[in-house]
């Protein structure tokens, strides 16, 4: 059924020459879900934007899709990005730019551990991207590599800017979505929910989940990415980060696990974990107006877990 839906939609990477079987929205799910928590006057369902890429999964690639077309039009050397040592975007866009055959490079913060790289650096380097590493110091104030790399289309960090937020525009497209009348999104840098801020109908509340703590500078970093006219329909919710960027605690786990057994839905501690957390949490507040039909968009990040111990996850 998927697949019909999709031959309606222009692919995902066909704009890019990627590989169509392993990058395309058909392995997107649209799934609603019932939990223990959940009141029967509100609906809930789960946009599995995880099910894009097993490794490097979610809302990344929507962000990459017209920076990449961007490069390629103006004849840019390669991609340059920035990110830290466990940053998804750097992960996606190594992968990506070895799809459309693009050099690339990465401007990754902090110094580099002797010649041992984590599982996401590693990766990122198998697949071609070339690691610079510039201590936390630089990278706040020079934002170093436009020197090293001249001619490159420069992706910011997390992959925020106006062509991020573009792609992240035909997230809700994928499958019909007016008739829910809530959507919500787990928010680092703010660009996808941006892109579904733009492109959600004007009955649609788009509620964000800032997962670092003190992120109320996303909201002019949002605002800054929207189209006119756009700036009433949503809000950012800043009480759910649970203590911070990847911080956890037994709750969560607890709660990531359940979440998993009532409803075989995997989530990632760092976002989607805490977004439906948020969500119970929300529901419990009686936030939601009877007939609420929820949609929660699963941006990936499961990859992220692999950096648990092993037997904390049940799945
Ligand atoms: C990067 C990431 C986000 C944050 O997306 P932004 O567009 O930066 O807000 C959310 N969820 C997951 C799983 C991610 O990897």
């Amino acid at each position: 059924m998927n697949a019909a839906i999709c031959l309606h939609l222009p692919d995902l990477f066909t704009a890019l020459s990627l590989n169509r079987y392993m990058l395309s929205y058909d392995n997107i799910t649209l799934e609603s879900f019932q939990t223990s928590w959940l009141p029967e006057h509100i609906q809930a369902a789960m946009l599995r934007l995880d099910k894009i890429h097993p490794e490097v999964s979610g809302n990344k690639w929507f962000k990459l899709k017209y920076n990449i077309e961007a490069a390629r039009t103006n004849n840019r050397n390669g991609i340059l990005t920035y990110g830290g040592a466990y940053s998804n975007h750097i992960a996606a866009t190594a992968l990506a730019c070895k799809e459309a055959a693009l050099p690339c490079a990465g401007i990754i913060r902090g110094e580099e551990h002797k010649g041992q790289l984590n599982h996401t650096l590693q990766t990122a380097a198998d697949n071609g991207m070339k690691l610079v590493f510039i201590s936390r110091e630089d990278y706040r104030h020079h934002k170093a590599g436009n020197t090293l790399y001249p001619g490159y289309h420069v992706v910011p960090e997390g992959g925020h800017n106006a062509l991020g937020a573009r792609g992240c525009e035909e997230i809700l497209s994928i499958f019909p979505t007016t008739n829910y009348t809530h959507i919500l999104c787990a928010a680092g840098t703010g660009t996808t929910l941006a892109g579904l801020i733009n492109s959600a109908a004007p009955h649609q509340q788009v509620i964000g989940i800032p997962v670092l703590k003190g992120a109320q500078y996303l909201e002019k970093e949002i605002t800054d990415l929207l189209h006119p006219g756009n700036n009433n329909r949503w809000r950012l919710l800043y009480e759910h980060h649970g203590g911070g960027y990847a911080k956890k605690s037994p709750a969560l786990i607890d709660f990531i696990n359940t979440v998993y057994q009532e409803t075989g839905i995997p989530t990632d501690f760092i976002y989607t974990g805490k977004l439906v957390m948020a969500f119970r949490d929300l529901v419990q507040q009686g936030c939601f107006p009877a007939n609420s039909n929820v949609l929660l968009v699963h941006t990936g990040g499961l990859q992220g877990n692999l950096s648990l111990p092993p037997g904390v996850l049940s799945f």
